[in-house]
């Protein structure tokens, strides 16, 4: 191994940046730690308003070849891509796990073949993107969907190269070229699908990444006067920053941010379907964006509903996420964990009641948490902890459960447990949610509109949202049979 080169779980991976399809280095760099044990992986490039400059110039250089390529071969290189990723799923699931600690059972079967799937949905939608001419006043209309140019993709932890690829597959099939600056904290699997890209045969400069801390690395790219569109999926706060710089060049956005998402459990429920919802939501030590952390619960079962609850959660194992058996590996950071426990800390000091958990385990580990006896407007029901702490409350009417569930400045997602149809359908129709699911959890299709209201986002990704937001779009107007004639 050469000094940018690590070896992690067995697999070479490269630290430096990928800009103009070569590796560059640079002078500084941060270490990679791994959530499962504490160990530094290695000295990963750090990048600054130098490698941010020398990214966005390569991807504005080879932006007309990438745009002028067919679509075919465009769609022709993406499936190349989602068959290196396919090759290499084994590889990809254990450098993820041990950057950013999640399952590996769910990095190998859900994630990475989810990956490829990304390039493939976007490959093939590429293909169908031709809008039918219609006719006004005997003027022919014809829409077309032209690439934008260069694109900075910004991207969390807690999935790291499946929401990457979510951005990267639709940005590369419309005919833009991207810079991504993933997170600092794992930065490792962009890495390798950086090579993956390469050995497919995407040209030089189409895909660049640039490694590096947001102030330094994200916030040059984002106030880069060349950049045609920023696509970011992370925290609120972060993201009122990027869209002031954004501002600047008057840039399009697509903000994919928190949430505080409801669980609404319904008398007419199916009791253990709705325990199962809700336990489900500790998925990734609860470091989804989507989790629906708030359950709220009718007061006639709310009893029996905490009672099969405990017992259920009493059975998930927390552990070493390599290994296959273990439902709950470790949160990210110990920053995180901290931040974890001051919410808990604060909730149970304002009067809240653990349940289950309320505090931290061994190591990088929080035990999966549920608080009750909390207040609507208390920090813990609307603040997102980003961690496995669940509240729970109580209501009486229909009527209260819309209104808790739409009380906090966040529109992700929200979850119906119900077993009357009419009853989901005057629900969900006043929920404020970009998703909504009744009786399921995390079901999503690609070619479904995904994103927030209110503070969880701005715009949505998916099917043809996707290409609408990359993509500038254009009406050519013919008049065939002379435009005098027509008036
Ligand atoms: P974060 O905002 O701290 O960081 C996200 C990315 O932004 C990182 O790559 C970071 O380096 C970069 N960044 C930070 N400051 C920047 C700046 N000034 N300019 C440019 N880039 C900058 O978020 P996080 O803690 O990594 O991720 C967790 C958050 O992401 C949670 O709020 C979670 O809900 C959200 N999230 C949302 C979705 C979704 O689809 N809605 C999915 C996953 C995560």
């Amino acid at each position: 191994m050469t000094a940018h080169r690590i070896t992690v779980a067995g697999v070479a991976v490269d630290t430096r940046h990928w800009i103009g399809g070569a590796r560059v280095a640079s002078a500084a760099t941060f270490t990679d730690v791994s959530p499962v044990d504490g160990a530094a992986l290695g000295e990963i490039a750090r990048g600054t308003a130098t490698e941010a400059e020398a990214a966005v110039a390569a991807a504005q250089e080879a932006f007309p070849g990438w745009a002028a390529t067919p679509r075919a071969e465009r769609a022709r290189i993406l499936h190349a891509i989602a068959d290196g990723v396919e090759k290499r799923i084994e590889d990809l699931a254990i450098v993820e796990t041990t950057d950013n600690g999640a399952l590996l059972r769910s990095h190998r079967r859900g994630v990475m073949p989810r990956v490829a799937h990304n390039f493939r949905f976007f490959a093939d939608w590429l293909l169908t993107l031709e809008h039918e001419d219609f006719e006004t006043r005997g003027h022919t209309n014809h829409v077309s969907w032209d690439p934008a140019g260069p694109c900075v993709l910004i991207t969390p932890w807690n999935a790291p190269l499946m929401l990457a690829t979510w951005k990267i597959a639709p940005a590369l099939a419309a005919g833009n070229t991207v810079v991504l600056k993933p997170a600092e904290w794992t930065p490792l699997t962009a890495s390798l699908l950086a090579d993956i890209a390469h050995e497919a045969g995407l040209p030089a400069g189409v895909f660049n990444i640039v490694q590096g801390y947001g102030a330094e690395a994200g916030s040059a790219l984002v106030a880069h006067p060349d950049v045609r569109r920023i696509s970011f999926t992370g925290s609120v706060p972060t993201a009122k920053t990027i869209a002031a710089a954004a501002a600047a060049h008057l840039v399009p956005t697509s903000f994919e941010l928190g949430g505080k998402s409801p669980l609404l459990v319904f008398g007419d429920a199916d009791l253990d379907l709705a325990v199962d919802l809700a336990v489900e939501q500790y998925d990734n030590a609860g470091q989804v964006c989507l989790a629906a952390t708030r359950l709220l619960v009718e007061s006639s079962v709310a009893e029996e509903f905490t009672r099969r609850f405990i017992a259920k959660a009493a059975r998930l194992r927390q552990g070493d996420p390599r290994d296959e058996a273990t439902d709950i590996g470790p949160n990210i950071h110990p920053r995180q964990l901290e931040k974890i426990d001051g919410f808990v800390r604060r909730a149970l000091a304002a009067g809240a009641r653990a349940v289950i958990g309320g505090h931290r385990e061994d190591g990088q580990y929080y035990a999966p948490t549920l608080l009750t006896d909390v207040a609507q407007d208390s920090e813990i029901v609307q603040e997102e902890v980003f961690g496995p702490v669940l509240t729970l409350q109580t209501f009486d009417t229909e009527e209260e459960a819309v209104r808790l569930a739409n009380d906090t400045r966040f529109g992700l997602a929200a979850t119906v447990a119900t077993g009357d149809q009419e009853r989901a359908e005057r629900v969900t129709g006043q929920l404020v949610a970009g998703t909504v699911w009744v009786n399921c959890f995390f079901v999503r299709d690609l070619q479904a509109p995904f994103g927030g209201s209110r503070e969880s986002g701005v715009g949505r990704e998916g099917g043809t949202w996707s290409f609408d937001f990359y993509c500038d779009l254009k009406n050519t107007v013919t008049s065939p049979k002379g435009w005098r004639d027509h008036g």
